[in-house]
């Protein structure tokens, strides 16, 4: 099965950056890449990148209405965005704001990218297994170099495998060399990746390393 590298620009990039993108980025047929930049940086990703889906970092829990900033699935559906990372420890959502971010994903056919730091709330997901993408990162792993250990990570993936059939990535600090042990881990779908997505050339060698 394709592996999946999904990166996170985070509030981090620019136009500039999605130069270097647009430029530069080997895509292959080997690897399923999910780009999510900030929603300023979609239009034009979406626009001139062919290979490659364009994500979004957020969305709305509501539709429409007045909300104001906030961004809907209907309106990232219409520009061309195919994923939506929802619930990133980094936004401290409640689990019944993820619940409802998840919903609106669907109702859009737009698929979430649910991210977990333990199994506690898998259950809840069970109804999207086949909808939704799970992407384990463990907090302590989120920028700190700290990658989690294969063993970790694999009963992990386990676990959450025994509740549902979910396609699982890991996040937290992969990097172009990690991946190479990382991928060893065999029920390993994908990864997220933070900071290491920001670096063209970076970029480009964890999608030849995963492969
Ligand atoms: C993330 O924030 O989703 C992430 C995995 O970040 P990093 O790769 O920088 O640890």
């Amino acid at each position: 099965m394709k592996k999946i590298v999904v990166g996170n620009w985070k509030m981090n990039g620019s136009l500039k950056l999605c130069e270097e993108f647009i430029n530069h980025l080997k895509v292959s047929d080997a690897v399923e890449i999910v780009i999510c930049p900030s929603f300023l940086h979609i239009e034009k990703l979406v626009s001139h990148m062919t290979g490659v889906h364009i994500g979004a970092q957020n969305c709305s829990e509501f539709n429409s209405g007045s909300h104001t900033g906030d961004i809907s699935c209907a309106m990232l559906r219409e520009l061309g965005v195919k994923y939506v990372i929802v619930g990133h420890s980094e936004r401290n959502e409640s689990i019944n704001l993820i619940l409802q971010k998840i919903e609106r994903c669907l109702e859009n056919h737009l698929i979430p990218i649910i991210c977990i730091d333990s199994t506690e709330n898998v259950r809840l997901f069970k109804d999207f297994e086949k909808l939704s993408l799970i992407a384990y990162e463990p907090r302590a792993s989120i920028g700190s170099g700290l990658v989690a250990s294969n063993d970790d990570i694999t009963q992990t993936f386990q676990d959450i495998k025994s509740i549902a059939n979910f396609k699982i990535l890991y996040g937290g600090s992969v990097n172009s060399q990690n991946i190479v042990n990382l991928k060893m881990i065999h029920e390993l779908n994908g990864v997220l990746v933070g900071g290491a997505s920001l670096k063209i050339d970076e970029f480009n060698l964890i999608l030849q390393n995963i492969v």
